[in-house]
């Protein structure tokens, strides 16, 4: 017979953090049921009631914030300190959504043009419903909460499915809503395996689903979704790309770097991978990195590979990248499960694994190119789009790479922190998905916009929309158009 419940386990010790609940089918449709109803007296509350109750969450995570470092730290393995950060920029985006929804979102007044002269045109962003939020085990708090805050402050119940890796995680950042909104299941966890996500997506009553995960299940939740029109918004990781250019402060880059890639051990969607690095500063910066490296130890810096089956993955793309390239640190030794010490490789063929596919590992490729112009075209030849970082002290320059770059969201002079800014949207193009969570555009990813046309007076001569219409009201119609449309400017 199958198993009701399944374990949560500290990837570090293999100790049991806590057991769970399967949650079937039958299960997650309940919950769905719940959050309907729940998501109605949500909407209700409008939006001054949603804030109050928004902001007290808020207080209620930085409360508890030791609590749940702790947890995360259990069920991931990072070090505590990786997990309070986390909670730092999940206390500052759930502030931001909650005190921004309205002003985003709330009814405005547009500009109706010369047709609508004697209209009054109103939009707004409604909530959609129900969201289903199906989260990862890297980032079990920030990444998950990225979705669930914005879709709350939107107006939206959330059922929540987070990872099976970490399961206590998403339920207690559910329990902790309740104390703050204990009338309805506004937010709700649903735990158990794929299957648990893969019947969350197949509800119909289900409005949207934010996805984040690997490119394969996105393709398979969506192709659930289909069935019945369900929009998603997908967030499915990256390749990104770290340019270091002729004129960068070499040892800042250095050091940046190295975090981005080996932080949380490189479970990062948004972590270095790929490392360009002019011709000009190649040398200085591989002394600077190389040196650096050397005091960066696994299991004291940063935590083990929180997912079993991803060691392999990693372990396939470091042999693939020391046979071809070389080894500037570590090599196939480093994997040391569960950890992995960091692994350097200079020159390992573009189309290989190692640059290709994504790793959610503490490696990196390093390239030398001729100029920042080859490094951004490398960068660029990637199916994923997530992120990226230039390295440049010329601000112009920077600028202009960043803005070249093809991915969501790119760090000039530092890694990572468009994450920390909470009114950027956040979010990749190609393989790396699609949709927006943070900012207003994760807030308006979570409503459906409504428009309304008032009519504030009949227009004299001018019923256009009538059987009763005129030819010469018409005639009138087409002269002002061509005396305001018509002049072409070269
Ligand atoms: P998955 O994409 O398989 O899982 C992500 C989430 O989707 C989990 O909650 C998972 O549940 C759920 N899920 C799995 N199958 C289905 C389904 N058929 N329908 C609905 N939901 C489903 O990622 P993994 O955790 O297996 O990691 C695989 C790779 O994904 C990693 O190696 C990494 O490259 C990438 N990844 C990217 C992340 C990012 O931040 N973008 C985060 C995590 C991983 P369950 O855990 O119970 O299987």
């Amino acid at each position: 017979m199958a198993t009701l419940t399944f374990d949560s386990l500290n990837p570090a010790t293999g100790a049991v953090v806590g057991t769970h609940p399967k949650q079937d089918a039958t299960a997650v449709r309940e919950a769905v049921g719940r959050a309907e109803e729940a998501a109605a007296w949500w909407a209700a509350l409008g939006p001054a009631g949603r804030r109050r109750r928004l902001l007290d969450y808020k207080a209620v995570l930085a409360g508890r914030l030791r609590e749940l470092a702790e947890l995360v730290h259990e069920e991931t393995g990072k070090p505590v300190g990786d997990a309070a950060l986390e909670l730092v920029l999940t206390i500052t985006h759930l502030d931001w959504a909650a005190r921004n929804a309205d002003k985003v979102l709330r009814r405005r007044r547009v500009r109706t043009g010369m047709i609508g002269v004697n209209l009054e045109a109103t939009l707004e962003y409604l909530p959609l419903g129900v969201v289903g939020v199906i989260g990862p085990w890297n980032y079990p708090v920030f990444t998950p909460m990225g979705s669930i805050a914005y879709a709350l402050a939107a107006g939206n119940a959330v059922v929540f499915k987070p990872s099976e890796l970490t399961p206590g995680v998403g339920v207690r950042l559910a329990e902790l809503f309740a104390e703050s909104v204990p009338e309805r299941p506004v937010l709700q966890a649903v735990t158990g395996l794929g299957e648990t996500g893969a019947a969350l997506a197949a509800d119909p009553r289900i409005k949207k689903i934010a996805f984040t995960g690997s490119t394969a299940t996105a393709k398979r939740v969506m192709a659930a979704c289909a069935e019945n029109l369900t929009p998603i918004v997908a967030e499915c990781g990256g390749k990104d790309a770290f340019i270091v250019d002729a004129d960068a402060d070499v040892r800042a880059a250095a050091d940046a770097c190295l975090w981005g890639a080996l932080s949380n051990a490189g479970q990062t969607c948004v972590g270095v991978e790929r490392v360009y690095v002019v011709d000009a500063v190649y040398e200085p910066f591989m002394r600077e990195l190389s040196e650096r490296v050397a005091s960066v130890k696994a299991g004291r810096d940063y935590g083990p590979i929180t997912m079993p089956g991803q060691l392999d993955i990693i372990r396939r793309h470091i042999d693939d990248a020391v046979k071809s390239g070389r080894a500037v640190t570590g090599g196939p030794s480093s994997v040391r499960a569960p950890y992995v010490d960091p692994v350097i490789v200079e020159d390992v063929p573009e189309d290989s694994p190692a640059v290709r596919e994504e790793t959610f590992g503490p490696t990196i490729t390093v390239r030398r190119t001729r100029d920042a112009r080859e490094a951004l075209e490398l960068a660029n030849a990637s199916a994923y789009g997530l992120a990226g970082t230039v390295f440049s002290r010329n601000t112009r320059r920077a600028r202009e790479l960043a803005r070249l770059m093809r991915s969501g969201m790119t760090a000039i002079n530092s890694v990572i922190s468009f994450a920390g800014v909470p009114a950027l949207p956040f979010g990749g193009v190609g393989d790396s998905g699609f949709g927006r969570i943070h900012g207003a555009d994760g807030l308006r990813e979570f409503a459906r916009p409504k428009a309304v046309a008032r009519q504030r007076f009949p227009l004299p001569g001018m019923n256009l929309t009538s059987f009763t219409r005129r030819p010469d009201e018409l005639e009138r119609l087409i002269r002002i158009v061509t005396f305001l449309h018509g002049r072409r400017k070269r």
